[in-house]
């Protein structure tokens, strides 16, 4: 079930107060997620998450995070300076990074960030760039497919990242050599999956070969990093993942590899993106256009240069109609921004009440990889974020984008 915590008159007061199309983030909502993961982990060694930055990259999103406890998990020289900017240092921000430009190896390494290596290759780069550090990770790809029961969750063999486990065994040797002296194993083996099961699996396939590892190549296993993954209801018929389950359930695993937890034991740590930002955000949206050929198209001042998960992926996302939440659905659209690509739309044969002209309408779920994943296709410019403070206020915490913008990187 999306998350529906939130009454149409908050809504309608912020689209009274900043032009539509915005996304719209509830603190007190992201909060009381970061503090029920860091419940569910409480058990474990030195827990921590590193939010995901590319899922929700707007600094008083991350300062929120870092109040309540959270390092940053980045991938680039932006989310890198972004980071600095905010005041995390050292352990506090995860590198993890794939292909990527030598010199942000130099930057990471400056802010003493822990390293995720995506390959065995990468060891000369970060030895050229910064140097080899004591405590290293790097990130595993079993291959094949990643099941779940009869299900397959992912498909680690057709994916770009990780080492193999061989190289992980000639690796970490190598970086022990090298003067490593402990090491952290991360995988991503299935995205956005409520399954309870998925992180307890997960835990259990890292917690084996972490100490196998750490037995072959004489080297201490320092952490364990679950990556992402755990998704979010988008349907209305799914189920939400139960974190404090999902926590309990990768004790077990925990107990039974390594025996129980103790100060100083192999700590674990996460980087969810979705799961702690992406029920928080909504996607708020004028209609603005109607028009019945084969089919009812109505057109919102939103596109998918605010949102492309339903282009990009064909991803489901709830849309509500202020005002008329207990109307009957008994309309089919076609909900659609204004591109030139006929893939711009937000829903596809959705059933929603009949709409007028000027409704206000609210996509849900657009608090990860939302805004993030904007772009200016057609001359159409990115949306403004407001924050719905805990205080019960409208704060603006990224403006929309003007022409000037757009023609700022431009010559004529
Ligand atoms: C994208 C990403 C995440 C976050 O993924 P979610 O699906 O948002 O939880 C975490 N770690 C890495 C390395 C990633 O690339």
């Amino acid at each position: 079930m999306p998350n529906f915590s939130l009454p149409d008159a908050v809504f309608e007061q912020a689209a009274s107060q900043f032009p539509t199309p915005f996304h719209l983030y509830d603190e007190k909502g992201i909060r009381e997620r970061a503090r029920a993961l860091n419940a569910a982990f409480s058990w474990a060694p030195a827990f921590k998450e590193y939010f995901a930055v590319k899922a929700l990259p707007n600094p008083q999103i991350l300062k929120i995070f870092q109040e309540e406890g959270c390092g940053l998990d980045c991938s680039s020289e932006c989310e890198l300076l972004m980071a600095e900017k905010l005041g995390f240092r050292g352990e506090d921000i995860m590198f993890s990074a794939n292909a990527m430009p030598p010199s942000e190896f130099d930057h990471a390494r400056k802010l003493g960030a822990l390293i995720n290596l995506d390959d065995m290759s990468d060891i000369d780069t970060l030895a050229a760039h910064g140097g080899i550090p004591e405590t290293i990770c790097a990130r595993f790809n079993p291959g094949g497919d990643f099941t779940l029961g009869t299900a397959i969750m992912g498909s680690p063999g057709d994916s770009k990242y990780g080492w193999t486990r061989e190289q992980l065994v000639k690796g970490m040797k190598r970086l022990k050599e090298m003067g490593v002296k402990r090491f952290g194993l991360h995988a991503f083996l299935a995205s956005n999956t409520t399954d309870n099961a998925y992180y307890p699996k997960l835990a259990g396939i890292l917690f084996e070969l972490g100490d196998a590892l750490s037995k072959e190549c004489s080297l201490p296993l320092s952490f364990i990093n679950l990556s992402g993954g755990v998704g979010i209801p988008y349907r209305p018929d799914q189920k939400a993942a139960d974190i404090a389950a999902i926590g309990a359930a990768v004790k077990e695993e925990y107990i039974r590899v390594f025996g129980q937890p103790k100060p100083g034991g192999v700590a674990i740590k996460t980087e969810l993106g979705r799961f702690m930002t992406g029920p928080n955000g909504w996607l708020i949206t004028h209609a603005i256009h109607e028009k019945k050929i084969y089919k009812n198209y109505l057109g919102v001042d939103a596109c998918a240069s605010n949102l492309m998960r339903p282009a990009m992926y064909g991803a489901y996302h709830h849309i509500h109609v202020c005002g008329k939440r207990d109307a009957a659905a008994d309309t089919l659209y076609d909900v659609t921004g204004c591109l030139c690509e006929n893939n711009d739309k937000f829903a596809v044969d959705r059933a929603l009440p009949k709409v007028d002209l000027g409704d206000l309408m609210v996509i849900h779920d657009t608090g990860a990889h939302g805004w993030a994943m904007g772009y200016q296709y057609n001359g159409r410019l990115r949306s403004a974020e407001i924050l719905y403070t805990e205080k019960g206020d409208f704060r603006m915490i990224r403006r929309a984008e003007t022409p000037q913008d757009y023609f700022a990187t431009l010559e004529f």
